[in-house]
């Protein structure tokens, strides 16, 4: 086994989760909980404060008689109040099953079995020719992400969602591939980072022209603008994930994968596999249970509720012979890199390496996992987190910028500076600043 210093640093933390018992139960522990409800109720007061202030300087308190004015303050503070609470609330008071929790001897489905797929998706595909499932030579691919469907606790996670978002149509863009937001819970009983799993199937179903359906959490930037994933070399393959085949069968670890960034191919095995991972993601009683067994199997996990992670480990551990001959499991670059490991080293990349590269040299991906910036309680310091996600944000929009003739004055301003002057022959040098030529090169 490999076992220098970096690279076993690199990989126990490449698909780092929460790895202490008080971590895990940041997302999880009552008490926090009610700290969290606490939090709430504490911002929505401060959001009426604010909402007083900004009336004041927008319409003019002076301009109404006062009691008036009052009158229309207080509606609209109300209103405003009334809004907040509503999307902040996980219930639905009009909802009779809200309160209802899944028997453990229920099965649970993501939907009704579907058994012919390949077949039902090559007929319907030869009835559709005008949408066909590679496009300009590649196959078509559909990047999915999202986010929780209220406001983040604190608002500067949701300028980091915004951050995030822009990266990622960026290097849409750029690479032609296709993008889903996601804001909506397709299925109330996988909620949270069970979440994507409805919704890959769904996108599925209703996407047959789309061949890859490739999953980033909210919390992973791209921070390689030119590399490409290089799909030809999975044509024998259905999932796609980062990871470490000893640490998954050997060690059976926890974070031997990651399910940050991921791909799935449109197919019947796809639906099959999504069929067997969901069942253990139904809130209460099947997921806290599922989680016990977990745990016991699998090294490094601290006792918690089940996660989707770790209940595709245990799949691919315990089906070995039946699943993985078509999950490719990929190191070679980082379809998912640690941020820990990797923002304080952007300016020693930037001086020796360049764009395209995707691995350790100029990481594809950098995922702040832990780090929760839209929830309030990360496993790593606040501050240390969102420093990082600037850093990383900006290390990748220097690379957009370039073809505009800015930079980022540091890696941690979000102010530019122009790198060249203009020109009033613009064309000259276009193709030599656009991202989209460096990607043809290469390939
Ligand atoms: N997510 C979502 N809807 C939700 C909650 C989470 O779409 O209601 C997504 C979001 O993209 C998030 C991902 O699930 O990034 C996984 O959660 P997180 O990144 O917080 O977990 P970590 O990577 O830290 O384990
Ligand atoms: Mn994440």
């Amino acid at each position: 086994m490999k076992q220098d210093g970096f690279t076993a640093q690199k990989r126990v933390n490449g698909g780092a989760l929460p790895t202490s018992r008080a971590a895990a139960g940041g997302r999880f522990s009552t008490g926090r909980r009610i700290q969290k409800t606490f939090n709430n109720i504490k911002i929505t007061i401060l959001c009426g404060f604010v909402t007083i202030l900004v009336l004041r300087g927008t319409i003019g308190v002076g301009n109404l008689g006062s009691s008036e004015a009052d009158a229309v303050n207080q509606h609209l503070i109300e209103e405003t109040n009334r809004i907040l609470a509503e999307i902040r609330s996980d219930s639905d008071p009009n909802d009779p099953t809200e309160n209802e929790v899944m028997s453990l001897n229920m099965t649970y489905s993501l939907g009704p079995k579907i058994g012919n797929w390949d077949e039902e998706r090559r007929s319907w595909m030869e009835r559709n020719p005008e949408f066909p499932n590679r496009v300009n030579g590649k196959d078509r691919m559909l990047l999915v992400t999202g986010s929780p469907p209220k406001p983040c606790d604190n608002p500067i996670g949701d300028h980091y969602l915004l951050k995030a978002i822009k990266n990622k149509i960026d290097y849409c863009r750029i690479h032609g591939i296709e993008l889903v937001y996601n804001l909506a819970h397709l299925d109330k009983e996988l909620a949270g980072y069970w979440a994507k799993l409805p919704l890959i199937r769904k996108l599925m179903l209703s996407h047959p022209e789309v061949e890859w359906i490739w999953w980033m959490d909210s919390d992973a930037l791209f921070t390689d603008m030119v590399f490409e994933i290089p799909v030809d070399k999975y044509s024998q393959h259905n999932l796609i994930i980062h990871g470490y085949p000893d640490l998954l069968f050997e060690q059976k670890s926890w974070i031997a994968l990651n399910t940050g960034s991921f791909l799935f191919r449109n197919c019947q095995w796809s639906l099959d596999l999504l069929d067997i991972w969901a069942p253990m993601g139904p809130k209460g009683p099947i997921r806290d249970e599922a989680g016990k067994v977990l745990t016991a199997v699998l090294k490094g996990r601290p006792a918690f509720e089940a996660d989707d992670q770790s209940a595709l480990i245990y799949l691919l551990v315990t089906q070995k012979e039946k699943l993985m001959d078509k999950v490719f499991v990929e190191n070679s670059y980082y379809l998912h890199g640690y941020w820990a490991g990797l923002v304080d080293h952007y300016e020693e990349m930037m001086e020796k390496n360049h764009p395209g590269l995707g691995d350790e040299r100029w990481p594809f991906v950098t995922h702040f996992v832990g780090c929760k910036p839209c929830g309030s309680y990360g496993d790593y310091p606040v501050e240390r987190c969102l420093s990082s996600m600037e850093r990383a944000f900006n290390f990748a929009d220097n690379q957009v910028l370039k073809l505009y003739g800015f930079q980022h004055r540091g890696l941690l301003s979000p102010k530019i500076r122009r790198i060249r002057n203009e020109t009033a022959a613009p064309l000259e040098n276009v193709n030599q600043f656009d991202i989209r030529r460096a990607v043809h090169a290469s390939s």
